[in-house]
């Protein structure tokens, strides 16, 4: 992978240099409460590209201390999804495994008369906070011993207490000008079962107390997270020192990634999963990790991507066409240029042979001689695309077949044609036409330039394809106020069903192809040898203007 430069490198070399740390080591913290999105892949990258520039670790951790949204199913699609990126975590740990410790910390701030119990409700904790403008006021249980703040404690963890009868505070400074340091919650009461620690636990602690600590723990160097956390550094840093931690991580918080046409909000793609607007997490319209590999996204498209939109300490909006441009980048040397024809038209070729098919030799790529070569099937019937066929040719831009107009049909013949059949209800049904034997491909023919090259495929070996072609799934648009399930684009997801040409014995899944002149498709997983399915990963050419 190519150099990575931006401001958090610039620290880490500077941490380097003055011996703050001796290696870097760092995290990707996902909460496993929802599959990973192209939104994740940039913090994800970048955890991982930084200590992997500077030889130093990435650690996988799971943070699951909130146990009301947690489930196994999103753990192991995580897991999944970082290794079809090609990273490969140092350990994978999880937030739950260190309550015990996180607990013994806690007891440590308590004797240190820095944290106390609390019996104000969440109203009325909100309420004694203050505003920007106001400064908060103290609880009135603020002063309670340390004797017995501990027993409290101990009786909180007891399962003594209901749920949001107490809770336990860090006593800091209830005038502070960043609310985050008004006396903020440490520990909460919840009755639920979390799902690797099951009912042992009754007090969870919260992000702000158990990040840090988690971070120190696994002897993070630094602590990459998105802007969001800015204002929580102050008390990241707060815990870290009244805990007396062996190791000192540091928070360095970056801008979040958007992209245009893109919803990333998790509650959002749940919602689509919920309500069944979607096939699943996997639906090739969705801006998952598992719904791009599905429609046919590489993890280089993704990781060039995310290093060429660079990382800066504001969030960013990029265009959804970079992404595109990216799995162009990747696959055009790399895929067989096939041909397939997505709504199918009938060509007979009536001064060829009844009955005969023969084989042109073709290259796959003309661009990568490795990408090697095949046997191109042709004969007297063969299928084009219905838009390469018009009965008079409009104008001299248009570069396909009509009547008395000759095209070049990629990797063979020249052919023309004379005359059409119409079926009952008036469609035209073939194409009548001839075929110059002397226009053969690579026979060095060029007495006469034809008027465009089509694809095409033979009609007896041809294979029948489904192809789905995209949209963006939300019609993307400032001034429609409407909520996102109504702006849903009713043509996001097309279905042509056609022919692909018989290149080769199987389509394996997620064997990616470019099918001349109609884009980058790749195999669905629904996908059989009886009942070929391809997606268009991207078209040829940016539909954005
Ligand atoms: P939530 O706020 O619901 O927890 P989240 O998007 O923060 O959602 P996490 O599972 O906590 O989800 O995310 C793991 C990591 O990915 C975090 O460090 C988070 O900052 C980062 N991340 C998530 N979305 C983006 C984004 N769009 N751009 C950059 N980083 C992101
Ligand atoms: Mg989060």
């Amino acid at each position: 992978m190519e150099e990575i430069s931006n401001f958090i490198k610039t620290i880490m070399i500077n941490d380097l240099e003055t011996k703050r740390v001796n290696e870097i080591v760092t995290r990707f913290p996902p909460e496993p409460n929802a599959y990973l999105h192209i939104g994740h892949a940039r913090a994800l990258v970048t955890n991982f590209e930084l200590a992997k520039h500077f030889g130093g670790y990435t650690n996988l951790r799971f943070d699951d201390t909130n146990p009301a949204k947690e489930d196994s199913e999103f753990v192991e699609a995580i897991i999944k999804d970082i290794e079809w990126l090609g990273y490969q975590p140092a350990s994978i740990f999880f937030g739950s495994d260190y309550f015990e410790k996180t607990y013994q910390y806690t007891i440590k701030l308590i004797k240190k008369g820095l944290a106390y119990v609390d019996d104000l409700s969440q109203d009325e904790i909100r309420e004694y906070r203050g505003t920007l403008n106001e400064p908060g006021k103290n609880s009135p249980y603020r002063d309670r011993s340390i004797e017995e703040n501990l027993e409290l404690f101990e009786n909180m963890k007891k399962g003594m207490y209901q749920e949001g009868e107490k809770v336990l505070r860090a006593k800091i400074d209830m005038s502070h000008p960043n609310l985050n340091m008004r006396d903020p919650v440490l520990y909460r009461i919840l009755y639920i079962d979390h799902h690797r620690q099951g009912k042992k636990w009754c007090i969870y602690p919260m992000y702000d107390l158990a990040h840090p600590l988690q971070d120190a723990i696994e002897g993070i160097t630094h602590s990459l997270c998105s802007l969001e956390y800015e204002n929580h550094r102050i008390l990241y840093d707060w815990v870290i020192e009244n805990c007396e931690t062996e190791h000192i991580p540091q928070q360095i918080e970056f801008g979040r990634l958007n992209i245009t046409n893109t919803i990333m909000s998790k509650r959002y793609l749940r919602e689509l999963v919920e309500k069944k607007k979607v096939e699943g997490y996997d639906d090739p319209r969705m801006p998952t990790l598992v719904g791009l590999r599905r429609r046919g996204y590489t993890p280089e498209a993704i990781k060039n991507f995310i290093l060429a939109t660079g990382l800066s300490r504001i969030n960013s909006t990029v265009e959804s066409d970079m992404l595109e441009h990216f799995l162009r980048e990747d696959l055009k040397l790399k895929a067989k240029r096939l041909m397939a024809v997505l709504d199918p038209l009938k060509i007979v070729i009536t001064n060829y042979p009844e009955g005969e098919v023969e084989y042109l030799d073709a290259v796959n790529n003309v661009e990568s001689p490795e990408v090697g070569s095949r046997k191109l099937a042709f004969s007297r019937n063969i299928y084009i695309d219905r838009n390469d066929f018009v009965l008079e040719k409009p104008n001299k831009h248009y570069k396909r077949l009509a009547l008395g107009v000759e095209v070049r049909l990629f990797n063979a013949y020249f052919i023309k044609a004379y005359d059409v059949k119409y079926d009952s209800k008036g469609n035209i049904k073939e194409v009548l036409c001839t075929y110059d034997p002397e226009t053969k491909s690579g026979s060095g023919f060029n007495a006469r330039k034809p008027n465009g090259t089509i694809q095409f495929v033979e009609a007896t070996t041809a294979k029948k394809a489904k192809f789905n072609l995209f949209e963006p799934l939300i019609i993307d648009n400032e001034a429609d106020k409407r909520s996102f399930l109504e702006r849903i684009n009713p043509n996001s997801w097309n279905i042509k069903e056609g022919l692909v040409e018989n290149a080769q014995e199987k389509f394996e899944e997620l064997e990616k192809f470019q099918f001349i002149r109609e884009g980058y498709f790749t195999v669905d997983k629904n996908s059989t040898d009886n009942n070929l399915i391809f997606n268009r990963i991207v078209p040829l050419k940016s539909s954005v203007k």
